[in-house]
């Protein structure tokens, strides 16, 4: 694992980093704790003004960072604008509420004799925060504005294809006036995680990524016995029942399964059609997928992006041929995916049944598995027949009845008529395989906390 800026567009390798040391590692451990001892006493005022100025300088800078995304990753441009307007988002969000997310609440008590009881909420100190490179500033934030809020401190270890990405954020935190060490980028190698991880002044880790490593990482968070966070992978229903209105669902489904090239945790990867409307939705759906266009994801005509990289697109090429020797019928769509970069040709996987041994699997691009179920209790039944729980969507004109088919679902988080929201102010998180906790909103502010009991139980003691 090297940490470099290959442009997954042209394949060419554009910067190469090296690996942080066992001393670099000691010292950004050493500088977030002293960070720490500093931060936490630092009022909310200063925090919230450091927080609102890196809002602002994420979009002051939105077209340069966004140009670096795309550079980096290889998603179209309007997508990486969005992710940085997205991220400045979450930045203010927590920028504007401050300590109202973290008052000090009273518990109420049968007897006086109990005392005078309340419930603080401290930070708990140095967090590592384990990220992936599909949303490199999203992910980012989503653990860092919330903890920086908190009064925690952050080591960053990003994935080793968003360097840049990476130290940016580092830089940012810096100009809007964070304490030098309260947020370091780590090129950390893995064999140097656990040594992190162990380090008594490092007091939980956060990772976003895929379940192998998510298990790897909790693993070692739990014979540390550190809190963790898991923000695992999905393979979310995108559940069509038959009163959905067509024309605009064909639309979402589309567009939910190949943002960010396919490349989302919350991707509509199950396209789960019942009967009645199952062959107008495939035509519709074929049209759709084949009108994107592959292409230089700066130009902005472009509507279908390069993978990430091109090992991240052999491997899905594997996976689709092992779903094939395994029952599946697999179509390409649309116009021949250019030759050079790591393009992959959107594909549709039909016949996909659970003895094939990669039904169960996360396809991580633009590959579509359709499956087509004879009613709306079959559809659910489906939808929940995965390992993972992150989210999911139900489409149908009636919005009750998407209500009560999203009670049904198995997972985190489910959307009636949307494939998916993605927004500062919508809490986010799964369940079974996606993982565990939460990000965003007041639930995220709350996972690395101490809530700290303080009891005054002699109220009228006389000293
Ligand atoms: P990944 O391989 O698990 O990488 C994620 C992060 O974990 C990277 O920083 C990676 O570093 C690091 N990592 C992996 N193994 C490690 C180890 N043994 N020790 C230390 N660090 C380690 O995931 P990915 O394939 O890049 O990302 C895609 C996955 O993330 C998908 O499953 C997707 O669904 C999931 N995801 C989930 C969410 C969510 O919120 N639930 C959001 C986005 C993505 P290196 O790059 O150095 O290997």
């Amino acid at each position: 694992m090297t940490y470099q800026t290959i442009n997954p567009y042209t394949n060419e390798v554009l910067a190469t980093f090296p690996d942080a040391t066992k001393q670099e590692v000691d010292s950004a451990i050493s500088a977030a704790h002293e960070a720490f001892q500093v931060w936490r006493e630092t009022t909310f005022e200063v925090r919230t003004a450091v927080l609102s100025k890196a809002a602002e300088l994420l979009r002051a800078d939105r077209r340069r960072y966004a140009e670096l995304l795309t550079l980096e990753m290889g998603k179209v441009i309007a997508e990486a604008e969005a992710e940085v307007d997205l991220s400045a988002d979450i930045v203010q969000y927590y920028a504007d509420r401050g300590e109202s997310l973290l008052e000090t609440v009273k518990v109420p008590v049968a007897l006086a004799a109990e005392g005078d009881v309340e419930i603080v909420n401290e930070p708990l100190g140095v967090l590592l925060s384990v990220e992936p490179w599909n949303f490199p500033f999203y992910q980012v934030v989503r653990v860092a504005a919330p903890q920086l809020l908190a009064g925690n401190t952050i080591l960053l270890k990003h994935a080793s294809n968003v360097p840049q990405a990476a130290a940016v954020f580092e830089d940012l935190f810096e100009r809007a006036g964070l304490p030098a060490g309260a947020f370091k980028n780590l090129y950390l190698p893995h064999d140097l995680t656990e040594y992190v991880i162990n380090d008594p002044r490092v007091r939980g880790v956060a990772l976003t990524g895929s379940e192998e490593a998510g298990a790897v990482i909790a693993g070692y968070a739990a014979k540390a016995i550190k809190k963790s966070t898991l923000e695992l992978g999905g393979s979310d229903a995108f559940v069509v029942l038959a009163d959905a209105d067509m024309d605009k669902t064909v639309e979402w489904a589309v567009f939910g399964r190949h943002w960010n090239a396919g490349q989302v945790c919350v991707s509509a990867k199950r396209m789960i059609i019942v009967d009645e409307i199952f062959d107008e939705f495939m035509q519709k759906y074929r049209d759709g997928v084949a009108a994107l266009t592959m292409g230089d994801p700066m130009d902005p005509t472009t509507t279908l992006a390069p993978m990430s990289s091109q090992g991240a697109a052999d491997n899905l090429a594997q996976q689709v041929a092992r779903a094939v020797t395994g029952g599946a019928t697999a179509e390409t769509l649309g116009a021949k995916a250019p030759t050079e970069g790591a393009f992959f040709q959107p594909t549709v996987l039909t016949g996909m049944i659970p003895t094939n041994p990669s039904y169960y699997e996360e396809f991580f691009g633009p590959v579509s598995i359709v499956i087509r179920v004879k009613d709306e209790a079959e559809a659910i039944a489906v939808a929940n027949d995965s390992p993972f729980g992150l989210g999911g969507s139900v489409f149908t004109k009636d919005t009750v009845r998407g209500k009560k088919v999203a009670r049904q679902i198995e997972t985190g988080m489910v959307y009636v008529n949307h494939p998916t929201m993605v927004k500062a102010d919508i809490p986010f998180g799964g369940v079974k395989h996606s993982g565990y906790g939460h990000e965003l909103t007041n639930l995220g502010i709350q996972e690395f906390i101490n809530k700290k009991v303080i009891d005054v139980v002699d109220i009228n003691a006389a000293f």
